[in-house]
């Protein structure tokens, strides 16, 4: 494959130039230009560089991420916060007389980003091990925090509102594809509204990994029984979703309801989405 011209405000010849036959033609964005020259000397392009088609016929298996992809989660996290604050007013009243709502809210903050690397990706046990440093300061029973006490957020975390189109989505998909969840937060999809519609949901805590990854998408592709390419993940996030599932071998779908630019480069995104109700048209199964 020969380029003669990249851009019309720049000229491109290749040293080689007099071997191009005449007229042919490509227009190719900037990041793909580099690929084209490496592809000079009949060498194939370096695998990220090259977009690798959806092929609606060949996906077996969907896989989602659940923040932001098929609920907000910042609504359901400050009702999970505000839950779990009137529970400790009750049962560790302690905590409250030396935290507000904001502050404790600022405190496990402080403590999550403090946590080792290696440690990150398990939000429920770091919640639970902070729960239990809490307890201690305030001088409160530790496993009633880190037991009752998570347990309480945790059921309110997974009373999530769905987008308004996800529900019909996945029951048109459901019909079509084995479905999974991918996802690096700690809801458990099965007790939201839309559970009864999965397959299987492997959480960032279980596997050991969060995504990008290559753990998590690899042990979600055993749980698909699948081929990782039959598989395409769609998500809102384009480093740990998009790059996580592209690197596994998975074809992706970015969610991006808010038309943000794509700003990670290469590889890009198999399909990009406004909405959620655009997916079973893409996929060749809106009727
Ligand atoms: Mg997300």
């Amino acid at each position: 494959m020969y380029i003669d011209q990249c851009f019309p405000s720049r000229p491109f010849r290749p040293q080689n130039a007099a071997s191009i036959p005449k007229g042919v033609i490509r227009m190719v964005d900037p990041p793909l230009f580099h690929a084209n020259l490496v592809g000079m000397n009949h060498t194939p392009a370096p695998e990220p560089f090259r977009r690798q088609a959806l092929e609606p016929g060949r996906i077996r298996c969907l896989t989602f991420d659940l923040d932001d992809t098929l609920w907000p989660v910042m609504p359901v996290i400050h009702h999970a916060e505000a839950r779990f604050y009137a529970w400790l007013r009750e049962q560790a009243p302690e905590v409250c007389e030396r935290f507000g709502p904001e502050a404790l809210i600022q405190e496990r903050t402080a403590f999550m980003r403090a946590a080792p690397a290696h440690e990150r990706h398990d939000l429920t046990g770091l919640r639970k091990r902070w729960l239990r440093e809490i307890a201690e300061t305030c001088g409160c029973c530790p496993d009633h925090l880190s037991g009752e006490g998570f347990q309480v957020f945790w059921e309110a975390r997974n009373e999530v509102t769905p987008y308004p189109e996800a529900e019909g989505v996945l029951t048109t998909l459901s019909q079509h594809f084995r479905l999974g969840a991918i996802s690096n937060g700690n809801a458990d999809v099965f007790r939201t509204p839309l559970g009864r519609h999965f397959d299987f949901a492997i959480a960032a805590g279980e596997a050991g990994a969060a995504k990008p990854d290559p753990v998590i998408f690899r042990q979600a592709r055993e749980r698909a029984g699948v081929a990782a390419d039959a598989i395409l993940h769609v998500g809102d996030d384009g480093a740990a979703d998009v790059l996580g599932a592209l690197q596994a071998g998975f074809r992706a779908a970015w969610f991006n309801p808010k038309s943000l630019p794509w700003e990670h480069g290469h590889p890009r995104p198999c399909l990009t989405l406004g909405r959620l109700g655009q997916l079973p048209q893409r996929l060749g199964v809106d009727t």
